[in-house]
């Protein structure tokens, strides 16, 4: 298999350290708020990657963490953390904050087919191996105290910007955060391991430690939770390619100088979700979440689709426009694939040959868009329907779009169950009343009965599960 590794910048021929078994860590969410599909995206490119090793035969194991302390609202140590924050905006304490979203962002892979790790890690509790970490990084001089925090001293590195130095994107990333000065800092590039001291005095979470009661950087956690459950030797780290720097520098940075060798053989980035107005972030204030695509009659694997339709390393660009297509042309795939019936004779030759093709797409660094096309070559064959049924229940292990299960009816208003449409009606009512609170009210108490309704321009309609 034929796979990019952004630590290269080319494709290689992808290996692991022991065979027939991948390690690999995945950075997870920041659990403050929910996740934007933008996110979701790298989370389904990630599942793909890990789909297709095991329909390789690779018998994987994926570990994530869950970010629900230290991580700042800059990348550059410096801001309020990001945790807190929600916690105030929501009137809840900081552990009810990541336990809320946890769940959220559990809930919306699940809807989006994205297998749980195998391991799922919340940083607060591994408060121990952090410690135990920093202090051996202390110990061998590439770490040092000042002004009540930890840094880890960039200088002592023979090369820092692993990542960096040949590839114009990557330095674009590089500087965006920019790096703010800080006087207890040696070098500008040093990042902080613990923190003690901080602009922000009224930091929830904090544990006793060797250099004083205290948190964590955001960097650690990623080091020493892959160290934990991965070992010493990693196959490959994921993430999304903001994360390349500082972030994954800093894990390179940390886990290396406390292994004293290579720690991780492959890199893999997933690129941004665009919209017409650029990069859609969290920090913006203005992003599309599951929910509200759902709300608006979407089908979450009609966005995984979406996603399949493109390369992992190219921006995808977003528009309502853009998905209500790539939904229709879900939906029509997924009915000509479901109404295949388990008739005519079997052909293994040809069938072979279909399997083969999308392997190859696959192998060719994760082309799923020409692996989606081997499915539309699937139904346009000569194979038998109950061949073709074979096939796409191969291919469905690795695209997880439900295709041989039939979609699911959606009702009219007219003609529907009086009951919901009584319901409906009830909402649409409150809604114009601007009683918002009471069309919410109705519309989860419908969702508790299985009922999801779907509000289109034309009025409101309904599905059941
Ligand atoms: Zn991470």
């Amino acid at each position: 298999m034929q796979l990019y590794n952004s630590l290269t910048h080319k494709r290689e021929e992808f290996y692991t350290n022991e065979p027939g078994k991948v390690k690999i860590y995945t950075c997870g969410p920041t659990v403050y708020h929910f996740a934007h599909i933008g996110n979701l995206r790298t989370y389904i490119m990630e599942d793909i990657l890990v789909r297709y090793l095991e329909f390789a035969g690779y018998d994987v194991l994926r570990v994530m963490n869950i970010t629900d302390v230290g991580h700042l609202s800059s990348d550059a140590d410096t801001g309020e953390d990001k945790m807190l924050k929600g916690a105030k905006r929501e009137h809840k304490t900081v552990m009810e904050i990541a336990d809320y979203y946890t769940k959220a962002f559990l809930s919306d892979a699940d809807k989006l087919h994205i297998k749980r790790a195998d391991v799922t890690q919340p940083a607060t509790g591994c408060i121990a191996e952090f410690i135990d970490m920093i202090s051996a990084l202390l110990e061998k001089g590439y770490a040092y105290q000042a002004g009540g925090n930890v840094y880890f001293d960039t200088s002592k590195l023979d090369r820092y910007y692993v990542f960096g130095e040949h590839d114009a994107e990557d330095l674009e990333v590089g500087v965006r955060e920019g790096v703010e000065a800080d006087d207890n800092k040696k070098n500008k590039a040093d990042f902080v391991l613990w923190f003690t001291k901080s602009k922000f005095e009224d930091q929830e979470l904090k544990w006793e430690s060797p250099w004083g009661y205290g948190y964590p950087g955001w960097h650690i956690e990623c080091s020493a939770i892959s160290l934990k459950y991965c070992g010493e030797y990693l196959d490959i780290h994921c993430g999304g390619i903001d994360n390349q720097f500082p972030h994954h520098t800093n894990e390179i940075a940390q886990s290396e100088s406390y292994l004293g060798h290579k720690w991780c053989n492959f890199w893999f980035h997933v690129l941004h979700l665009n919209t017409a107005g650029g990069k859609m972030s969290k920090s913006s204030g203005k992003f599309l979440t599951l929910s509200v695509l759902e709300q608006q009659g979407v089908d979450p694997l009609a966005y995984r689709y979406f996603c399949l339709n493109s390369h992992y390393r190219k921006n995808l660009i977003y528009s309502d426009e853009a998905l209500e297509n790539a939904a229709t042309a879900y939906k029509k795939l997924r009915v000509r694939c479901a109404a295949l019936k388990e008739e005519g004779e079997r052909d293994k030759e040809l069938e072979k040959i279909y399997l083969n093709k999308f392997n190859e797409a696959l192998e060719n660094d994760l082309n799923t868009s020409l692996a989606l096309t081997a499915v539309y070559d699937v139904l346009k064959s000569d194979m038998s329907d109950n061949s073709k049924r074979a096939v796409i229940s191969e291919y469905d292990r690795v695209l997880a779009l439900d295709l041989l299960v039939p979609y699911p009816e959606e009702k009219k208003e007219d003609g529907g169950d009086p009951e919901i449409l009584a319901k409906i009606a009830e909402r649409a009512a409150a809604k114009k009343a601007k009683d918002y609170a009471r069309a919410d009210a109705i519309r989860a108490e419908l969702a508790a009965q299985g009922v999801t309704l779907i509000d289109t321009p034309q009025g409101t309609t309904y599905k059941r599960g």
